[in-house]
């Protein structure tokens, strides 16, 4: 008797429930996605897959420290997305719909082949809006001899109330904290209570998964890594995401501090130059100050045209050799 697969379909029944007047992110758009209507997300009931590759470029413990020589991360991009963010790099599929509406066997199938192709792990990105394909694809998937971990990796923009029924289905949480400020995330966003839904959200993570367990060969089994991208002019407000997480989770958490802003899309004006190094130091500075253990830091400037900034209109949206 596989306990995951029974996990899984527990959560499924509990879940599809609240399909019909979608209630499972905090828009509560109560859209009838059963019957192809589509909310803020702009998703009905099947998942939009924009890409699934063997990606190389996430933190070491997901990716595999060897790069693009080594295995990847078997990482699936859906289309579409429940926030906002004028600055996305990933604006052609979350904004844009750029991928193609896929059946739930076709998804499993996308997993399968993931795992074929040597992937560490299963890498869900942007899932919160297709949480109920993405796990009718487990339940297809496992039976058929699908082991790997599972990423869950998020925006942050989600309700308590599903992430509790992802418990021992998600082997690693790799959430965003984008913002305390409500009055950044209302702009750069269009979600004035981020925060307080993302803090709740991560709250339950990190009681389901709060220590990082790295396995033998230096990769992550279990445990959580909470992301935070510093934002150009935007330093007090990282420093009080640094400080939430230290007093309200723990210092022991993983934390990926970002330093690889690009202005994309519709970043509005004091967003559209790139990162000071000395922002970005002063952050760092501020999270080894913190206690931060489990740290993963990025170079302090990316020169100009060493952006890690996605095409999803090519075959290969990544500029490394990817699978
Ligand atoms: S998942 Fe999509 S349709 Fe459902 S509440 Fe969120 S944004 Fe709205």
């Amino acid at each position: 008797m596989d306990a995951v697969l029974s996990r899984i379909e527990r959560a499924l029944e509990a879940l599809s429930r609240r399909e019909a007047a979608c209630d499972l992110c905090p828009r509560d758009c109560r859209a009838d996605r059963t019957a192809g209507r589509t909310g803020i997300c702009g998703i009905g009931p099947r998942a939009g897959l924009a890409s699934a590759l063997l990606h190389y470029g996430e933190e070491p413990v997901i990716s595999g420290a060897a790069g693009p020589s080594g295995p990847g991360s078997g990482t699936i991009f859906f289309t579409g997305c429940n926030l906002k963010c004028l600055f996305c790099q990933n604006h052609q599929i979350s904004w844009g719909r750029v991928g193609r509406t896929v059946s739930d066997v076709e998804l499993a199938e996308a997993m399968l082949d993931l795992q074929a192709r040597g992937a560490l792990n299963i890498n869900l990105v942007s899932p919160s809006h297709v949480v109920l394909p993405a796990l009718r694809a487990l339940v297809m998937a496992r039976p058929r001899g699908l082991l790997l971990p599972l990423v869950w990796n998020s925006n942050g923009y989600e309700k308590d109330s599903v992430i509790e029924r992802l418990a021992g289905i998600v082997d690693i949480y790799l959430p965003d904290l984008k913002y305390v400020s409500s009055e950044l995330s209302a702009r750069y966003s269009e979600a004035p209570d981020y925060f307080e839904r993302a803090s709740t959200a991560l709250q339950e993570m990190y009681l389901q998964q709060p220590d990082l367990v790295i396995d033998q060969n230096g990769m992550a089994r279990r445990g959580m890594i909470i992301r935070h991208l510093v934002l150009p002019g935007c330093t007090e407000d990282s420093l009080a995401v640094l400080e939430w997480i230290a007093r309200s989770l723990s210092p022991s958490v993983g934390l990926s501090l970002m330093s690889q802003y690009h202005p994309c899309h519709q970043a509005p004006p004091e967003l559209r130059r790139g990162l000071r190094a000395e922002e970005y130091g002063r952050v760092l500075s501020r999270a080894r100050e913190l206690g931060f253990e489990c740290l993963f830091a990025q170079p302090d400037v990316f020169p100009e045209g060493d952006h890690l900034v996605p095409d999803f209109g090519r075959e290969r949206p990544f500029r490394w050799k990817a699978g």
